[in-house]
Order: C-alpha cells, then sequence, then structure tokens
C-alpha cells in the first residue's frame, strides 16, 4: 500500500488524520523543535526528523520517501518555504500539479491563469506613479499578507514602502504588485477537482483574521489616524462562512472555468484540491483577488468533515481524507500517474 507524507506545519494534521482513516501509511518530514508537538498525535506512524524542511531537497531523504512508496502532499508551508525551482525538482511523486505551484507564487502568471478563468479581477497597477484610487500592496509569493499595505496616492506608496524596508519587513529590490482593493465580505471558496471522476466538488468556504487591518477597523476614525499604524494582512486564523445558497451556481461555475483554463495552459490542470479567494461586494458580485493551486489552511475549519461533503458522500469527509481516498482509489486501480506530477 502506498504512504502519505508531508511537511510537518499547516495543515499536516488534518492530512494525515485523513490519510489514516482511510487506511494509509503516515509519514511526517518533522523539524526537530516540533517533534514533541507531533508526537502528541497518535495517528502519525513515521516521523523523518530534519534541521529546516530544505532537506526535502536531499535525494537520501527522497530515496527513504521513496521506498515507503509515499505521495508528497503539497501545502502552503512548501511553498513559502521553497522556490518554484526547488518543488519541481522534487523527485518523488507530488499530489496534484507540481508545475501549477508556479503559477500561484509568480504575481504575473498568476494574473494571466485567472484571467484566462475568466475570473473577474481587481484592476492591476503596472506602476507606482499611476496610484489614482485606493490599492493594496504585495509581496510576492505566499507571505500570508505580511507586509502588505494600502495606499491612495503615490506618496502614500512611497513613504509606506520606505517604512518598510527600515524596520526590516521588506528588501530593497523585493519587487511589489499594486492591485485595486475592494472592499466586500471576504470569502475563500474552496474546492476539489477529481481527475479520476472528471468532477468539481466545492467543499466550503472560509474566512482569514487578518492582523492587524481588522483590530484598526475596530478603532473609531480619529483613532485610526491618531495610532498612525501601518495595518498589515498577517493571516491570524480562519472561520467558517456558509454562503447563501443562491450564490453556489456561480461558485460551481468560477471553479469549473478555472480547472479548464488550468488544463490548457498548465498540464495536466488543476488537480486536487484548490482555492478561489476574493470578495463579495454589496450585489453579492464576486471579485477575486488570488488563487491557491493547492490545499489551503482554511481547510482546517472543516478537520471534522465539510457539510457539502456530507452532501455529496453521506459522510463528513475532511480535504485530508478527500486527498487520501483519492489516492488509494488510483493507487488500487493503477492510476497514481493520473493524479501525482
Ligand atoms: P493575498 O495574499 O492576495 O491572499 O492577500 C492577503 C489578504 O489581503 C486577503 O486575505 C485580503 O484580506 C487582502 N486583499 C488582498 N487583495 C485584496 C484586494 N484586491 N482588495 C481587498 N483586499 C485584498
Amino acid at each position: 500500500m502506498t504512504a502519505i507524507a508531508t511537511l510537518g506545519s499547516h495543515c499536516s494534521l488534518q492530512i494525515l488524520k485523513g490519510a489514516k482513516d482511510e487506511g494509509l501509511k503516515t509519514i511526517l518530514v518533522c523539524e526537530k523543535k516540533r517533534e514533541k508537538l507531533y508526537r502528541r498525535f497518535p495517528f502519525i506512524d513515521d516521523l523523518i526528523m530534519v534541521d529546516s524542511f530544505k532537506e526535502i531537497l536531499d535525494k537520501k531523504l527522497q530515496r527513504t520517501l521513496e521506498e515507503s512508496k509515499a505521495v508528497l502532499i503539497p501545502h502552503g508551508t512548501l511553498i513559502a518555504q521553497m522556490s518554484a525551482d526547488e518543488i519541481e525538482s522534487i523527485n518523488i511523486p507530488m499530489f496534484g500539479n507540481k508545475w501549477i505551484l508556479r503559477w500561484e507564487s509568480d504575481r504575473d502568471m498568476k494574473e494571466k491563469l485567472m484571467r484566462e478563468a475568466q475570473l473577474p479581477m481587481p484592476k492591476p497597477v503596472k506602476n507606482p506613479k499611476d496610484i489614482t484610487g485606493t490599492v493594496i500592496v504585495k509581496r510576492q509569493g505566499a507571505a500570508g499578507g505580511r507586509g502588505y499595505f494600502m495606499a491612495s496616492s503615490t506618496h502614500e506608496y512611497d513613504t509606506k514602502r520606505d517604512n518598510l524596508i527600515s524596520n526590516g519587513t521588506l528588501s530593497k529590490d523585493e519587487p511589489l504588485y499594486i492591485q485595486e482593493y475592494v472592499s466586500g465580505v471576504l470569502a475563500y471558496l474552496q474546492f476539489f477537482y477529481s481527475p479520476l471522476m472528471e468532477t468539481l466538488e466545492f467543499f466550503g468556504a472560509d474566512q482569514r483574521h487578518e492582523s492587524d487591518i481588522e483590530g484598526l477597523a475596530r478603532m473609531p476614525s480619529e483613532q485610526q489616524l491618531q495610532s498612525k499604524k501601518i495595518p498589515s494582512f498577517n493571516v491570524i486564523g480562519n472561520s467558517p462562512l456558509v454562503l447563501r445558497e443562491s450564490l453556489l451556481d456561480m461558485v460551481y461555475e468560477m471553479g469549473e472555468n478555472f480547472v479548464k483554463a488550468a488544463k490548457r495552459i498548465v498540464k495536466p490542470g488543476m488537480n486536487g484540491p484548490f482555492c478561489i479567494e476574493g470578495v463579495y461586494d454589496e450585489n453579492a458580485e464576486f471579485t477575486s483577488f488570488e488563487f491557491s493551486a493547492r490545499i489551503v489552511a482554511g481547510t482546517n475549519i472543516y478537520m471534522d468533515g465539510s457539510p457539502y461533503y456530507s452532501l455529496l458522500f453521506g459522510q463528513p469527509l475532511s480535504m485530508g481524507r478527500r486527498i487520501a481516498r483519492e489516492i488509494k482509489t488510483a493507487f488500487e486501480s493503477g492510476r497514481l500517474n493520473d493524479i501525482t506530477t
């Protein structure tokens, strides 16, 4: 039987619990400093201890995983800590499409894929000199919103950028991505595309809680001005969101368009879990500012099972367990190559 392996962070607990529930062997690549934490969980069969997650690039470690017939599940920590080249060089089968992870971390490629999927997007601002309305300024990669800031003029952009450089948050030559700020209700739409069944499933939605934009929003405007704080969008946690049922049809349509676009431009396509992230405005129109091309930490809120999966499968499945089930089915039918890269 095959095994499931992942890095010890982000959503590794639900991934490995889901794998155990499907009867698969579980392996955690664990940083020594986190050993005590992860040993608390009885569903983790093997821990491979490392000083740093970068050791996953080591051929010897990869051979150990290969000997266990492990499938590696990528998540946000892999993307945040490794370059696209490094991820693509990993030689053990990776669940989903490792080539699309480059499209997630490169802002220009990301924009191209979202355009191809016809997702309604905020307007990008190519040059800080062109800032006219309120914009959000973002860093490259899965920075989790850290170091992001808002500005309403070129002068404000320059001042805030300089501040972040002098306090060490940003490096001087880091290219920043500027985009129109869209206000509304945040919604992170979580999907799973099964290449085995060729079906798209809507798993659930969540909201992110970000510090300290939320803290600032709770202050009266006078105190906001006095505090002179540059609020960041650092993700602290997630909470569940249930959408109006009348919005679901559009949710599926966006997911399906995304899957079709990915199939066209980054083969083998958007296999496995992914997330379309954005806001709903006062007319319930969705604008999407991001996607994640792998499992998102927001699925941790449904570790006991997503309500929509109860409707689809007659059983409450977590995203971790859904992934394990796809791998198990592929393994049993000799189709592992169809679900891994
Ligand atoms: P991201 O890294 O793009 O997911 O952005 C992190 C956070 O910044 C999001 O969760 C939102 O709260 C906020 N955000 C990003 N882009 C926009 C936008 N265009 N308009 C409004 N808020 C945004």
